[in-house]
């Protein structure tokens, strides 16, 4: 009947034209909402190192531990590691940007994925021996795996992942890579025996800017955009990232790629 009837069907037509503007406003206060954190969030990062960095030039300046050469060396190494720092935080966000905006295209290519992990994994020998951080591949040394992917974008996922596992590793510890051949995928695991991650922060950790135990996290340094790339990357490739942990035993993070015929 209401077919038939001009007045509802206006009616109709305008009340399902107020709820998808009402639809369109909510979408655009999130966004705004979303910008407004993102922005304090930017600029809170931004200033812990910075004014660190000042207070130990300017204590330097002020001459008052110019009696002690080893105090002014470790002021200039913390000013220099909080600069690090900050830089690594403008890296990163100028890359989640533009995976963000989807200005990067993805540059699909064969290649044979195991050894791109041994050289990430030489790549982060220095850091991992100094933590005394064995990092061991479990797969079968000389037996490559060719995978279809983005092999720049795979190469950093990895080299976060596997910074991760030393970065929140235990010292004496171990890191563990391992890969699993599955129905038309390819898994491959970062495992590591460190600190582990609280189970109800679990969800959180591919969010931009979230580190768990802040305290904690902030002084071993990073910039909390390391997952929130990874999971940026291997979602682009259509594929799943995932985490699984237990606090106090380990962490394992997995990521999947698709398989190319051995070339
Ligand atoms: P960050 O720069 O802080 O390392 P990430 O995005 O890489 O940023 O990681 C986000 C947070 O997740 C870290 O601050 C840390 O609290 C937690 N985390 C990441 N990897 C691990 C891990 N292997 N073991 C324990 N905690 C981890």
């Amino acid at each position: 009947q209401i077919a038939d009837d001009p007045i509802a069907n206006a009616e109709k037509e305008v009340r399902d034209w107020a709820k998808q503007k009402a639809s369109e406003i909510n979408t655009l206060k999130e966004q705004a909402q979303f910008r407004k954190e993102f922005l304090s969030n930017i600029s809170h990062e931004f200033k812990t190192p910075l004014f660190a960095t000042q207070g130990y030039i300017e204590t330097l300046q002020d001459g008052l531990i110019d009696e002690d050469p080893d105090i002014a060396k470790n002021f200039l190494e913390k000013a220099s590691r909080n600069l690090d720092r900050l830089s690594y935080l403008i890296q990163d966000l100028d890359e989640i940007s533009k995976l963000e905006s989807g200005i990067i295209a993805l540059t699909i290519e064969k290649f044979d994925v195991v050894k791109l992990i041994k050289e990430c994994m030489e790549d982060l020998e220095g850091k991992a021996s100094g933590s005394n951080i064995q990092i061991k591949y479990k797969g079968k040394a000389n037996h490559p795996i060719f995978v279809k992917a983005d092999r720049k974008r795979i190469q950093q996922v990895l080299i976060n992942l596997i910074d991760n596992s030393i970065k929140y590793g235990r010292r004496n510890g171990h890191t563990s890579i391992s890969i699993y051949p599955l129905f038309e995928q390819i898994l491959i695991e970062v495992t590591d025996d460190g600190l582990g991650i609280e189970e109800k922060n679990l969800p959180r950790v591919f969010e931009r800017f979230y580190r768990t135990d802040k305290s904690r996290s902030r002084e071993i340094g990073g910039s909390g955009l390391g997952l929130a790339i990874v999971k940026h990357i291997i979602e682009a490739h259509e594929q799943n990232v995932n985490v699984r942990s237990t606090e106090g035993i380990g962490t394992t993070f997995g990521f999947t790629l698709v398989p190319a015929k051995n070339v």
